[in-house]
């Protein structure tokens, strides 16, 4: 009997993916599903030098992260709040080892669990490199060196991206890291450089800064998250600088030598030239599209001024039947946002018409309290002249805040004054990355305000918070006093 390998590949297909990252890999299963013959080619390797599917979030991103943020952020209720609600936990402390042992189980079980799906969909996963020619053919390169040639009716780009690397901080993957870097320490440093407060900055920041590093964080901007509703941002700073995170905005980085197993940072501020020692330096100031050997420069697809592969709304490129999607074109660099794009791709290959709400996607960073938002900001309506409301809620009136101890943050909904719509919803606070759920579910409805405040909600629930912020919109709040007059 044949083994699956071993089954002959063929050379023609209707769809080829380049990259199993999020976008990739749905894109390839969906196109399989709706019964397009399907190839996903991909480079990645596990630590075990196997191939490994799901890209950046499986391998080096969203998931590993999320296992040292969730592990991280028991031992701190553990250690530092458990008391407060009655239980005793003795010699609560940190096995580093132990902790990656988990995250690694984590990431093998998903990124296996992609090879599976390949293998149920009937999905043609092919370990190695890929590059655009001419006429949609694609040229697959094995781990071997192996070429050959394949063509698709269809071809998907989806190769994400990379991160930024700085000239003042050169990385040398030992005391000098990136995102990936950071996720494997082998001992918690004393202390952290960590350059960008950005999303991976707060994230990794508050892992190590958790398991006991002293955190310092440069960040060039003097404004704190500037993409966020600035009450959320402004309570954020002030609860991560109570957590420990030493914060600095308005930082410009100079330099970095590292000498006697120390890296020493030189930066800028207002008030002239500084440094800091640190154990390891993380830098983490954003990612860029990569696309390195992918395009044969006869392919017909193009670039934009920033290097991320040029696409319309419906993630076609310049060339007829080449579609891109994922971190590798414009928008947020977010998983989910790539496996939409995915999915929308594979179904329009496929006839149907679906689009991506581009207005409707949520993002999310898993600090404590989480901060998490989708649609527009206060800021924003102002500044374009739009007439708006807000209803809010803090998490401090919420009984089911109270009952787990967990009350920092609030909900904060903007509505558009005259039809009463909910244009954006922004959270901070316990699980604001669950409760964003329901208010991109009411935007993709055109919910107003007033369908939310006539919704039921299950109580006592966090939820409820988003429910007290919806009626709070009206000035009907009923477990606050409302700033409004009540209609
Ligand atoms: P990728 O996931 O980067 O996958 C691309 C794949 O294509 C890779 O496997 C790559 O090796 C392969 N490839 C590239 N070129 C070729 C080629 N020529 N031939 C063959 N294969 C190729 N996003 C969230 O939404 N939520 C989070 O919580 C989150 N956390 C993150 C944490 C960290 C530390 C990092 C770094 C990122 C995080 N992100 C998160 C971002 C998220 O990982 C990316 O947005 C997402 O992975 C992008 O998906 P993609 O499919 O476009 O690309
Ligand atoms: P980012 O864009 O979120 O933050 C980078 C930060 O570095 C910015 O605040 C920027 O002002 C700062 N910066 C840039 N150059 C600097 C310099 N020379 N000195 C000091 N500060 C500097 O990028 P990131 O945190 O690297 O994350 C990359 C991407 O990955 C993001 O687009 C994000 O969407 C994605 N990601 C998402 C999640 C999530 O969804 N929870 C988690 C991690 C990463």
């Amino acid at each position: 009997m044949l083994e699956y390998r071993d089954i002959p590949m063929a050379d023609k297909y209707d769809v080829i993916v380049i990259g199993a990252g999020p976008a990739g890999y749905h894109a390839a299963i969906r196109c399989a599903q709706l019964g397009l013959k399907t190839a996903c080619i991909d480079k990645s390797l596990g630590v075990d030098g196997k191939p490994a599917y799901g890209g950046t979030c499986l391998n080096w991103g969203c998931i590993p992260s999320k296992a040292l943020l969730d592990a991280s952020h028991k031992l701190v209720e553990a250690r530092d709040h458990f008391a407060e609600i009655g239980i005793k936990a003795r010699n609560v402390g940190v096995d580093l080892e132990q902790m990656m042992k988990h995250k690694a189980a984590v990431v093998k079980k998903l990124t296996g669990g992609v090879a599976g799906l390949f293998k149920a969909n009937g999905v043609d996963d092919l370990p190695g490199t890929g590059r655009l020619l001419s006429g949609r053919k694609v040229e697959y390169t094995d781990h071997d060196g192996k070429t050959r040639s394949l063509e698709g009716s269809s071809v998907i780009l989806a190769p994400g991206s990379v991160p930024v690397e700085i000239e003042p901080t050169p990385l040398d993957g030992e005391y000098i890291v990136d995102s990936t870097g950071a996720l494997e320490l082998e001992s918690v440093p004393k202390t952290l450089g960590v350059i960008g407060a950005g999303v991976i900055g707060l994230e990794l920041g508050s892992v190590w800064s958790r398991l006991g590093s002293d955190v310092v964080v440069l960040e060039a901007l003097d404004d704190f998250l500037p993409m966020v509703d600035r009450r959320i941002a402004g309570d954020a700073l002030k609860s991560f600088r109570k957590q420990g995170l030493d914060i600095k905005l308005g930082t410009r980085v100079t330099g970095s030598a590292v000498k006697n197993k120390k890296v020493e940072v030189s930066y800028k501020d207002k008030d002239g030239d500084h440094s800091v020692k640190v154990d390891r330096l993380i830098v983490a100031v954003g990612r860029r599209p990569f696309t390195d050997g992918l395009l044969a420069p006869d392919c017909g697809v193009n670039l934009d001024e920033r290097g991320f592969i040029y696409v319309n709304d419906l993630c076609e490129t310049d060339a007829p039947g080449v579609y891109a999607t994922g971190d590798v074109v414009r928008g947020p660099m977010l998983a989910h946002k790539g496996m939409e794009e995915g999915l929308m791709v594979a179904e329009r290959i496929a006839g149907k018409k679906p689009m991506v709400n581009y207005d409707a996607v949520p993002c999310v960073i898993y600090t404590h309290p989480e901060v998490a938002w989708v649609g527009r900001t206060e800021e924003e309506l102002k500044r374009s002249g739009d007439a708006f409301e807000v209803g809010s809620f803090p998490f401090a009136a919420n009984g089911r805040a109270m009952s787990a101890n967990d009350t920092e943050g609030l909900v904060k909904i903007v509505t558009d004054a005259e039809t009463d719509r909910i244009v954006g919803v922004h959270i901070l606070g316990p699980q604001a990355s669950e409760l964003i759920a329901q208010a991109v579910i009411a935007m993709e409805f055109s919910a107003s305000a007033e369908d939310l405040a006539l919704t039921m909600f299950a109580h006592p629930t966090l939820s409820e918070s988003v429910h007290e912020a919806a009626m709070g919109v009206h000035g009907h709040s009923i477990h606050m006093a409302n700033r409004k007059r009540k209609k």
